[in-house]
């Protein structure tokens, strides 16, 4: 019952509704593309000649109507229409399997693709996979619609006009990568390797957009972590010195959720396990201001005041501690700072945090009993951000501690150790020591975040410095997989700041709404077309690997890295001839050849054994779970969780929430007509009370205003959310023309965030936003 909750979550390649008939329409229309006829490289283009739909239908009829009937034959090579430095091919006939990863979101599901006559018909969850377990999501699911979408970029690109004028010309890779490598090295031989940024996070070939960098020899690596879960990772790593511990959902029998809606915002095995643990019937409570998807599955719903978790899980310590609950042996044996704990939350009573977090007394109390009671089998989840306040990375701590009182650290039903000695070794690649980064950080990190490991970032911080020109002026911005532009608040400053720098690379499938204000966009090959590095998990070890030829003239990004780093002269930090002899050496350590690893799909080791003889050694100062954190105690800050009230909104404001829906990956997927089809738009949920008072109802547009920005958007009203917040989905208000389906739609956060930052995690505390609404 419940595995149909989510649309389109399902063990099916096919998607729901009229995807088939869509599916169809796509394929006649990228056939149609064929027909368009070669670019001049020396002319200059706009996005919508380099790219129109309506000259792609011209003088297609034939093609459309065969397409139409035989469904083949519709995917020959870009080379045919004059457009591709790639010599012509043909499509292999007949149908086979291939199995690969999904990149519809950064959570690696398998995929088995099934290809006939060279055309992909659809996309199945591989049952091998530890990660998916045989299902793929909507998002997954919908990768066919953006393989075949009309918005790729199918070559490389290089500006014609002023900057996001959308005034283009077509270039070969060949003068694309030396335009590109002539512009950085400028850069670095004026103004020092410093003046030139990286952004790239979380995926398969990241390992190699780092060995670029560092070879380069710039400090300023910007990942975007500090918009999502710097806050929890800090607070963890503070706590057990490890970021992100797992959570075993099969044997856990009590679930504190708060700031982690795994119904909507999918992470594939986690949300299964999440639904199955509430079919076991599991106690679920989960702590949001919103009735969300996860909300609604749970056991209870707790409307929590934005920003005052916090208050809830001191309290429920205070119950815990007060009333000898935790667990004594473990806390002796594997803890610092309980006696300093023991003071700091005499004052967080129930009653007092009733006043803060707006969540009764007695079922504070009632909570706090039932966890000491299932535990060790009881967690308090990690999350992802909390409610995203300043004081969200004492919220975290709170958590972790919470965890480490009842003892659930390694138990059955309880958090899981990072298994990194229990995953298998890759064979790596030999390279000349990284040349040393010379210059401080324009993120803040480490001299004005002292705390923020260098992995993580603080990209707000960075676009920010871009702008004052402080402690030094940044000069050029290479952007691989990222879109800065809508993922930072404040967007009109992100755009300013793009505006202002000498040069700006963009990497990507799509015109996201950076590219479109780069100087250069070299267009990576879709996950089905590519390899990247391979992937261990545990004894496997899995491969992403081209399902069919790449259809335009594209590259991988193992490639793209390659070559810039040759072109810039610095190619031996990349010591790989080609994404296959990369892949050799990576499998070497294993008795089993690449062919085999790539009809597989994956490779499992034999004899593996699992190593948790360093799951008690924890990686903090003291070598032991820090409720008093030795390092907080250094910086002179409060080294126990401990209270920071939250600020409110003034009369009229309101809080602003936002967050995912399972249809749409961040700013990545909404030009995706597919998802589309199910997730149109977003819209700002209003309590009824508060629409009645503006004289509102569901689709009205209502205008949101908030200090930095104003935006227009559909009301959707409901019962679901505190009468004092609006939610919205983000992702939505793309800016870029070559989003020809995004384009237009919705409204963006990024357009009404402030710029807010803790100062410990580095984390964004989108939710400091309060806006006003009114009828449009
Ligand atoms: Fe793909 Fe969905 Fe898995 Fe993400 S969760 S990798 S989009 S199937």
């Amino acid at each position: 019952m419940y595995r149909g909750f989510l649309r389109g979550f399902q063990t099916s390649g096919k998607f729901q509704g009229n995807g088939k008939t869509t599916f169809f329409r796509i394929l006649n229309e990228t056939a149609n593309a064929r027909m368009k006829g070669g670019l001049n490289v020396s002319k200059v283009y706009t996005w919508d000649q380099l790219f129109s739909r309506r000259q792609f239908l011209k003088g297609t009829v034939a093609t459309a109507a065969l397409g139409a009937t035989a469904g083949i034959g519709l995917l020959e090579p870009e080379a045919s229409m004059g457009l591709s430095n790639s010599p012509p091919q043909s499509p292999a006939k007949g149908v086979k399997y291939v199995t690969t990863i999904c990149e519809q979101c950064v959570w690696r599901c398998g995929v088995i693709a099934k290809v006939e006559n060279g055309v992909i018909k659809t996309l199945e969850g591989n049952p091998n996979h530890p990660n998916n377990l045989g299902k793929l999501c909507p998002r997954g699911n919908a990768g066919i619609e953006a393989m075949y979408s009309p918005d790729r970029i199918k070559f490389p690109l290089i500006r014609a006009g002023a900057r996001g004028s959308g005034l283009w010309r077509k270039a070969s890779w060949d003068e694309a990568l030396s335009y590109t490598a002539e512009q950085m090295n400028k850069i670095k031989d004026k103004y020092g390797a410093k003046a030139m940024m990286f952004n790239s996070t979380d995926n398969l070939s990241q390992p190699f957009f780092e060995s670029l960098l560092k070879a380069y020899g710039t400090p300023n690596y910007g990942t975007q972590r500090s918009l999502c879960f710097n806050s929890m990772t800090t607070g963890f790593l503070y706590t057990y010195g490890t970021p992100q511990p797992g959570t075993d959902y099969s044997h856990c029998k009590y679930m504190i959720f708060t700031g982690r809606n795994l119904a909507e915002g999918i992470s594939n095995n986690e949300t299964q396990e999440m639904i199955d643990m509430v079919a076991r019937g599991v106690k679920v409570v989960v702590l949001d201001p919103r009735f969300s998807k996860t909300a609604s599955k749970a056991t209870e719903w707790l409307p929590v005041r934005p920003g005052a978790d916090s208050a809830f899980f001191l309290a429920m310590i205070n119950v815990i501690v007060a009333e000898k609950l935790y667990d004594k042996g473990f806390v002796e044996k594997y803890t610092q700072g309980f006696a300093d704990l023991v003071t700091e939350v005499q004052e967080y009573t129930p009653e007092w945090a009733e006043k803060k977090c707006e969540i009764s007394a007695t079922t504070i109390q009632r909570i706090a009993r039932d966890f000491a009671a299932a535990a060790p089998a009881a967690i308090a989840h990690p999350n992802w951000r909390t409610s995203n306040f300043v004081n969200s990375f004492q919220t975290e701590r709170a958590i972790a501690v919470l965890n480490a009182l009842v003892g659930n650290w390694a138990q059955p039903g309880g958090l899981i150790p990072d298994q990194e000695m229990s995953t298998a070794k890759l064979g790596v690649l030999s390279h000349p020591p990284f040349p040393l980064a010379q210059g401080i950080r324009l993120d803040g990190v480490p001299w004005k975040y002292p705390m923020v490991p260098l992995a993580y970032g603080v990209i707000q911080t960075m676009r920010d410095n871009i702008l004052t020109g402080k402690p030094y002026e940044a000069k050029g911005w290479l952007i691989s997989r990222q879109n800065p532009v809508l993922s930072i608040p404040e967007r009109q400053k992100t755009i300013n700041a793009l505006m202002k720098l000498d040069f700006v690379v963009v990497i990507d499938i799509q015109a996201s709404d950076t590219a479109y204000y780069a100087d250069v966009i070299l267009p990576e090959s879709y996950y089905l077309e590519r390899y990247d590095g391979l992937v261990p998990i545990k004894n496997k070890i899995f491969i992403r690997q081209p399902v069919i030829e790449p259809l335009y003239d594209t590259k991988s990004s193992l490639m793209i890295y390659k070559e810039l780093a040759e072109k810039l002269g610095l190619g031996e930090f990349l010591p790989y001839k080609d994404e296959l002899d990369l892949l050799s050496r990576q499998i070497k350590p294993f008795p089993v050849s690449l062919e085999k690893l790539k009809s597989d799909g994956h490779y499992e080791v034999e004899n593996f054994k699992e190593d948790h003889s360093k799951d008690f050694e924890f990686q903090t100062s003291s070598g032991k779970i820090e409720i008093s954190s030795s390092i907080m105690a250094q910086m002179n800050k409060k080294a126990v969780p401990t209270w920071n009230e939250p600020p409110r909104p003034e009369v009229d404001h309101y809080y602003l929430l936002t967050g995912k829906t399972a249809q749409h990956t961040q700013m990545f997927t909404q030009n995706n007509r597919w998802l589309l089809e199910v997730f149109p738009v977003n819209r700002a949920w209003l309590h009824t009370s508060v629409a009645n008072k503006i004289g509102v109802k569901t689709e009205d547009d209502v205008v949101l205003e908030s200090e930095v920005g104003k935006i227009t958007i559909k009301a959707y009203v409901t019962e679901g959310i505190r009468p004092d917040c609006i939610f919205m989905v983000g992702g939505f208000g793309h800016v870029s023309k070559g989003l020809k389906s995004a384009y237009g739609l919705g409204a963006s956060d990024s357009a009404l965030h402030k710029t807010v930052t803790d100062p410990i995690s580095g984390g964004s505390s989108l939710s400091e936003t309060f806006v006003t609404v009114s009828k449009a």
